[in-house]
């Protein structure tokens, strides 16, 4: 049986740290400044926008929550953007995805300060991991996954390591920080269109799943004693319940749990890391700016 790997007791210990590093930053006369923007009413993006402005309370981050309409143009979210990018009293900036048809969200996140880009989405914060430039924001979803292998001791160094999924907010930074230098896994990337996946999978010490589809990952993708950690967080209906549906992840748990040496569970994985990092962020931003 897998050793479970604890999400919220290492997201609690981020966030120990994180309280610290405010404490130190107030004594300065600087509080870090968080504002989130939610264009229209996705439900899912409210809970996390909620989630999100609700942990900064409870560690003293100023925070700015801006909803805007799901009619709202491209104009007046990049004038909310500016006006944000000039405040000082904020120091990382967000724009929750995805945003209505109408808005282009690459020319937004462009439009960030990359100073402030707290999610790491930036060009300019894209080429900094590429560059393993330590002053860039690195995302906080794959970076949060990195603090899961450290804090349960997985050795990354010489290991091979997949990566199911290549997206830009997971597979590829993951990716990235898997083979940086100092972490120096041997890394392969999949994707819709790889083959044989099942037995890419199975040469890996470390399965990192990204794919959005409920517990695509089997017993079968997976060697005996590897470490899985499950990004996915999917809605599956569930009438059984009452709210009519449940969370599950990337992973078939009961069965992988079984094989695996080690593994992240949905919900309690990665999730409650992901806002850690996001506070982490916070903290770096303001202080660099001041
Ligand atoms: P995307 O949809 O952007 O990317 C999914 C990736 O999976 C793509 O690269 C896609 O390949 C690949 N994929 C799809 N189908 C298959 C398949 N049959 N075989 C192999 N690869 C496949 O998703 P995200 O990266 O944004 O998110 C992934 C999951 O993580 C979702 O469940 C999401 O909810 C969750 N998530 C969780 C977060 C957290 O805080 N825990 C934060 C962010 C996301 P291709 O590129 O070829 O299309």
């Amino acid at each position: 049986m897998a050793t479970i790997i604890d999400g919220k007791k290492v997201a609690a210990e981020v966030l120990s740290e994180c309280s610290e590093e405010i404490a130190e930053l107030k004594s300065r006369g600087i509080t870090p400044g968080l504002a989130v923007v939610l264009v229209g009413e996705d439900p899912a993006s409210q809970v996390y926008v909620n989630s999100k402005v609700r942990k900064c309370a409870e560690l003293g981050i100023h925070s700015e929550k801006i909803i805007l309409s799901k009619q709202t143009t491209q104009e007046e979210v990049l004038e909310t953007v500016a006006r944000l990018n000039a405040d000082p009293a904020i120091h990382g900036i967000l724009v929750q995805s995805p945003p209505p048809p109408q808005i282009d969200e690459e020319a937004i996140v462009r439009a960030i300060d990359p100073a402030k880009d707290v999610d790491g989405f930036h060009p300019e914060n894209v080429a900094k991991l590429a560059l393993e430039d330590p002053t860039g924001f690195v995302p906080c979803t794959p970076a949060g996954c990195m603090r899961l292998l450290e804090a349960v001791g997985v050795e990354t160094a010489g290991a091979e390591a997949v990566v199911v999924g290549r997206s830009m907010i997971v597979g590829k930074p993951m990716a990235l920080l898997l083979m940086a230098r100092g972490s120096d896994a041997t890394v392969t990337v999949a994707h819709s269109r790889t083959k044989n996946l099942a037995e890419v999978c199975r040469r890996a010490d470390i399965i990192v799943a990204a794919v959005g589809i409920p517990e695509f990952i089997r017993a079968d993708f997976v060697k005996a004693g590897a470490t899985v950690i499950d990004v996915g967080i999917n809605r599956v209906e569930d009438q059984s319940t009452k709210r009519g549906y449940r969370l599950c992840g990337d992973v078939a748990y009961d069965e992988v749990s079984e094989k695996a040496g080690a593994i992240t569970p949905v919900p309690g994985g990665v999730g409650p890391m992901t806002i850690a990092l996001l506070m982490k962020n916070t903290i770096k931003a303001a202080r660099a700016i001041g």
